[in-house]
């Protein structure tokens, strides 16, 4: 299948309902080797809540900015007051 990049524009997405098709897979979590079951929307997991909390807290990748403009402070050598 041929591919090609395309741009997409930035949107922002009121909060609304939807209604979303999930599925309850029992299967073996990969990292603890424990018959669990877990609620997904579609794709079978790999790891059971205990090893992948469902809600794991995400790392932004954007660092924060936070470098402020700082006032400019010139220094010259000459004296305001003397050259008036
Ligand atoms: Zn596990």
């Amino acid at each position: 299948m041929p591919s090609k990049i395309i741009q997409v524009r930035e949107y922002t997405v009121k909060a609304h309902k939807r209604e979303i098709h999930t599925r309850i897979f029992n299967f073996v979590c990969k990292k603890c080797d424990q018959p669990t079951q877990r609620e997904t929307f579609g794709v079978r997991p790999l790891y059971c809540e205990r090893c992948r909390p469902p809600q794991a807290p995400k790392k932004s990748a954007v660092p924060l900015r936070t470098r402020k403009a700082r006032p400019m402070t010139y220094k010259s050598d000459v004296d305001l007051a003397n050259s008036l």
